[in-house]
This record gives structure tokens, sequence and C-alpha cells, in this order.
């Protein structure tokens, strides 16, 4: 049967393919055939295990006694799956007789459990079938004794260019791991437009809708589906006259690309002759290639974070030095801004941590970013020993995220300065005038932006968090996500404050987050003074070519009177004009 979902579409182009479901617990486990005498040991292994969980649970009840009451039910229904011999007197039995490991025993089991709830009419029922999921995912966690990760493999049969993921959730540290694969798009049930899940899905240029809330119930292994990232819409067992409607439309895309490609080695100025900065925001040294391809001339944003999500420890400053070494010189003499850790929030160290942990507390408001940094000075001084010793190779700038506070900023620069003369102490190279700059997230900061003006040499606007913290909005979550909007005249102001006293100052200052690759913004961009933008590299050439249509004499006026609107549909009304 054909049907249509709808999402937040967060990553444009047309995927056609098959549908890979993936669960955590469901791809990770091994399937093992054990010899008869560890039978005993292994069911004694998965008794260790829910038991464990079950204590972790206890636990958590324990402190959960002035949480919402949603939790603690969702507690007690996890509790007493864990008591009910379908789930773990199953297993066991299973164990003993086909003399599967534990965790394939307990997935066979699941899958069953599973089956049956779906088959419920009463929808209360019916969504009960996540729970058994998520309590088996705590139990496979357990057995596999670390906090694992979903493994991604394809069947052998399968071209991986021919696949869709489908999930219920990604972390942004599952969806790095895409950029070992070649899947053709991603889909989910939950996160919002500027997730950091959305953010790299367009950094990998990939179609991906999220948010779809029932996908991942609703999808079945193998079933063909179309994602169109630009409309948020995910059609499943399309027709035949659908299909080749669509088939079309990814032709014209591809043609349309192909056309922007001539502008590669085109320079980057408006018709009225202003050279502008298109920089490339990165996630992971292997990205350098694909920026220079799109013809970054420089990195904007290297989101050091990333390199570590999926680990679950600390590199340590060689492998740091390495990683930051390989990007400087991949650039070959361009500049690269590589911005310090930025973790906490959604961005967790700890892979176990679920979307439902991230919840739990405030981690958008919390210890993350630079606070965390100063939190850990020795986390901190690694890095920026790393960093330092990196821009020997060519030209580095440092970044601190998520700054609000004067002596936050001299705090950092007191923490780079004994990072330099520890190096100097050990006779190690660097740059000694290595610039440092901060990021414009907080409105705070905006506000205040004069703190940053006098104590730094350059500014990045992170609009992702800005737009979050102005709005109130969390970036992650679907629910908020249609309240998200980079053209609330409050966000225009912070910007427009920020641009033009960066400018006052003689400060450069750029744009980072998710406004600056898209094109139908340049040009109020380029209106309020902005002369660097850094964007995923997919995005560079259809930035630049609006870049190439734009006269800036024209524009600033313009934008000018735009700023001093503050009707939201007239404000819509000027940008298209303005784009028109
Ligand atoms: C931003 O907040 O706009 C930004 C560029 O940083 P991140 O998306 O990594 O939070
Ligand atoms: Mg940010």
């Amino acid at each position: 049967m054909s049907f249509i979902l709808h999402g937040l579409g967060v990553s444009t182009g047309i995927a056609i393919g098959r549908a890979m479901l993936m669960s955590h617990a469901t791809l990770e486990v091994s399937h093992l055939t054990l010899a008869p005498r560890l039978v005993d040991k292994e069911i004694a292994r998965f008794d260790a295990a829910v038991a464990a969980v079950k204590q972790e649970l206890v636990q958590m009840r324990e402190h959960a006694e002035h949480a919402p009451a949603e939790l603690g039910a969702f507690i007690d229904i996890h509790t007493m799956f864990l008591e009910d011999n379908e789930l773990v007197g199953k297993p066991r039995e299973i164990i003993r007789e086909r003399r599967c490991n534990a965790e394939w025993a307990l997935v066979q089991q699941m899958e069953h459990l599973v089956g049956q709830f779906e088959e419920f009419d009463d929808p209360y029922l019916r969504e009960r079938r996540f729970d058994v999921i998520q309590v088996v995912e705590r139990v496979i966690k357990e057995l596999l004794g670390h906090p694992g990760r979903a493994s991604l493999k394809a069947g052998k049969q399968t071209k991986e260019e021919s696949l869709i993921v489908v999930a219920h959730d990604l972390s942004p540290a599952d969806t790095i791991a895409f950029k070992d694969h070649r899947f053709a798009s991603f889909i989910t049930d939950v996160g919002g437009a500027t997730s950091h899940t959305a953010i790299l899905a367009r950094s990998m240029a990939i179609p991906a809708v999220l948010g779809l809330e029932n996908a991942r119930a609703l999808i079945r292994d193998g079933e063909q589906l179309i994602v169109d990232g630009l409309r948020g819409v995910v059609i499943v067992n399309p027709d035949a006259r659908v299909l080749d409607e669509y088939r079309l439309r990814a032709e014209q895309i591809e043609l349309e690309r192909t056309k922007l490609r001539q502008l590669r080695s085109a320079s980057t100025q408006t018709i009225d002759g202003v050279e502008i900065a298109l920089h490339a925001n990165i996630e992971l040294p292997g990205d350098v290639p694909d920026a220079l391809d799109d013809g970054a001339e420089g990195i904007g944003l290297f989101r050091t974070e990333f390199l570590f999500l999926n680990r679950g420890d600390m590199p340590d400053e060689q492998e740091q030095f390495e990683a930051y070494k390989k990007v400087v010189k991949g650039m070959a003499g361009r500049p690269v801004t590589i911005r310090t850790f930025d973790l906490g929030a959604d961005k967790d160290l700890k892979p176990e941590a679920t979307a439902g942990d991230r919840v739990k507390t405030n981690p958008a408001l919390g210890r993350r970013a630079i606070r965390l940094s100063l939190a850990e000075p020795k986390m901190f001084q690694t890095q920026l020993r790393a960093i330092l010793r990196a821009s020997r190779f060519g030209p580095i700038k440092l970044l601190i995220p998520m700054l609000a506070h004067a002596h936050e900023i001299d705090q950092t620069l007191a923490a780079v300065e004994q990072a330099k003369s520890s190096l100097r102490g050990e006779k190690i190279a660097f740059d000694e005038h290595i610039q440092i700059g901060g990021m414009i997230e907080i409105p705070a900061a905006a506000l205040a932006v004069g703190i940053f003006l006098r104590r730094l040499d350059f500014l990045s606007i992170g609009t992702n968090d800005l737009i979050q913290y102005t709005l109130a909005i969390d970036r992650s979550d679907e629910q908020v996500a249609a309240l998200y909007d980079p053209l609330h005249p409050a966000v225009l102001m912070l910007l427009a404050h920020t641009i033009s006293s960066a400018e006052k100052a003689g400060v450069p200052v750029s744009v980072c987050g998710e406004m600056a690759g898209d094109p139908k913004l340049t040009r109020l961009l380029l209106g309020m003074g902005l002369r660097i933008f850094s964007m995923h590299p997919s995005q560079i050439l259809k930035v630049k070519s609006r870049v190439l249509k734009s006269e800036l004499a024209e524009l600033a006026p313009n934008v000018r009177k735009m700023l001093r609107l503050d009707e939201p549909a007239r404000l819509r009304e000027a940008l298209e004009k303005l784009n028109a």
C-alpha cells in the first residue's frame, strides 16, 4: 500500500531507494552459536545483565521522586517488562534450546513481542512496543559491557547507495558514523531542523527528513521509499507514475548541480566588485577534499567535537594534533578556523546517552562548550596545545564557542597563554600570533558585543544557537521546530547589531550558522554588511551564484529599510522583493 508521511525537510534533494530500518539493538548484536558447555554461563551472563538494568531502574526511580509523573510511569513499565517471563524467561529458553548468544536470543524475543504489540487495536497498547525496544536496548548495552552504537551494515546484496536509513532517533554520534557510508538518505521520527543530526545531513549533501513521528513503526524493511528533502515528504511504496515524476525531478536537480559547478573557479565578487569570502564548515578531517572541491576559500568552522563523539574517551594531544595538522595541510595555505570542543547538549561524549538523557535536565543551558572546557582545564590544555602545535603548518585561527561573559574570555585567553608558555618551555614551535575569536551565539553576547570586540581578533555568529536562545526553542525538538524562525525581527536585530558593531570596530565577523548556507538569505546578510560566510561545502556554489548576481549599492539601503520592519509578514514580503 502506498502512503505519504510528512516531516521536516532538513536537507534538500530527492532520494529513491529501499528502507533499511535501524535500531541500536537489532543491528548491533552478533549471531553466535555457543558450544554446549558455554550455555549455562551465557544464561548467567544474561541474568546478570537483567539484574543490573533492574538495579539501574531502581536508582532512577529513587532519583525520580520529584520528576514528572511520566518519568516514574515509564520506569515502572520498564521494570515490569524486566520481570515478565515473556521478556526474560523466553530468551533463557532460546539460549538453552538454540544455543544462541544472549544478545541474539533477546533480540529474537523482542521482535516476536513487538510483532504482537503491533497487532493491538488500542493505540496505547500498540505504543508499548517502543518500551519493549527500549528495555531490550538497555539490557543489550549492559550485555555488551560497553555503551554501544548502532553498527551500520547493509546486507551484502544491497548497495548502500540505494538504501534509506529509517530510524526513530539518531544522535549526532550516530549520524557522524554515516560519513563512512554512502546511504542515499535518512529519515527519523524525531529531531529539529537545526539539530546537529540535521546539520550533518546537510553536510553530507544527502536528502533527509526528520520529525516524521511514526516512520520507524510504519515503514518495513526493504519497502521502496521516495524522500523529498525539500518538501519534507516521504512516499512509501510509490506507484509507477509518482516514481517517474520523482525520477524526472531528481534528474533536473542533478542538471542544476552540474550547471552550478561551472562557477567553481569564478572569483566570488558582487556585481559592484566587492570580494566575499565563502568558507566551509567541516566536522572531520576527511571533509577537506569536499570543501576544496566545492571551492571553499578556507575553513570557517571545524567542529572538533565530532572527532570524538563515537568513542567515549578523549583523544590525547598527539592524536588531536595529527587531526588538526591534517586539516591545515589539506587546506594548503588557506585559513582554517578550529573551534574548541562544543561538547554537551546534544553532543555527548558518552555514546550511551539517549534522547531521554539529553532532555533530563536542561543541557542546552548547562555546562556545554567553553563552560565545559574551562571546567576541565586538563582537557582544555590538551586541545589548546594540539591546536597550537598544528599552527606551525598553516594559518590556524582559534574559535571559542558559547561565550557570554567577559571573565570567560579572559580565562580563555589566559588558558591559551598557559598552553603557549608550556610549548615555549619545551621548545615546540607554534604560531605566536595565532588569532583568537569568539562565537556570538548567546543573545547576551550579541547585545553586549563590545565586550568581545575589545578582547578578541574576530567574531563568528552561530545563528543556530543564537536563534535557539533568542526564541527559547530547543533546536533538536521537532515539536517546536515550526517556531524556529531566522527571520524573527529579534534575530535580525541581533544579527544586524553584531555585524555593524564589528564593522565599526574593524573586527572581522562571519556567520557560520545554517543561515550562512541558505541562498534565500544571502542577499539579506550581504545587505547587513556581512562579507564572510561559512557553510557546508555543498551550499557554497548555491550561495556563490547569489553573490555574483547581487549589487551591494542597491542591497544595503533596501536591507536597512527592511530592518525597520517588525511585522513578520511584511518582513517576508520585503525578503521576497530583495531576492526577486
Ligand atoms: C551555531 O550555533 O550556529 C553553530 C555554528 O554552532 P553549532 O551548530 O555547532 O552549535
Ligand atoms: Mg552553536
